[in-house]
């Protein structure tokens, strides 16, 4: 098996291989929004492809359950913007640390925001 390429996509471990004398070409079709369309090479029932393929694609499921921060198996599908840019899965307590740290870093950001203007209108009022 020759790996191209692990990475997460949807929310989910994505694996994208090859096998030596199969010609896969395509690995999935990935649409706008969270659908998915994943090809696995195919094989002979108990033949090392459709092994590998059923090994594939039960971690993948498994994967969706797995904390991606601390690998805790209670972890669901996070994509709540503005706090998640893009589906991450996470348990309830790093879920929650990540939303934490979204709003310290909100109102961190306003914060500037005020010294800027306060500055701005000083350098304005001085003129
Ligand atoms: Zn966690």
């Amino acid at each position: 098996m020759k790996l191209d390429q692990v990475k997460s996509k949807f929310g989910k471990l994505r694996w994208y291989y090859d096998l030596p004398g199969k010609e896969l070409g395509i690995h999935a079709f990935d649409f706008l929004g969270s659908r998915s369309i994943r090809m696995f090479p195919e094989g002979e029932k108990d033949s090392l492809e459709s092994m590998i393929a059923e090994c594939v694609k039960k971690y993948e499921a498994k994967s969706r359950t797995i904390c991606e921060h601390c690998g805790a198996d209670n972890a669901e599908l996070c994509n709540e913007p503005p706090v998640f840019r893009w589906i991450s899965t996470l348990c309830p307590s790093c879920k929650e640390e990540r939303i934490v740290l979204y709003n310290k870093k909100v109102e961190e950001h306003e914060r500037y925001k005020e010294k800027i203007l306060n500055l701005k209108k000083k350098a304005d009022s001085s003129d």
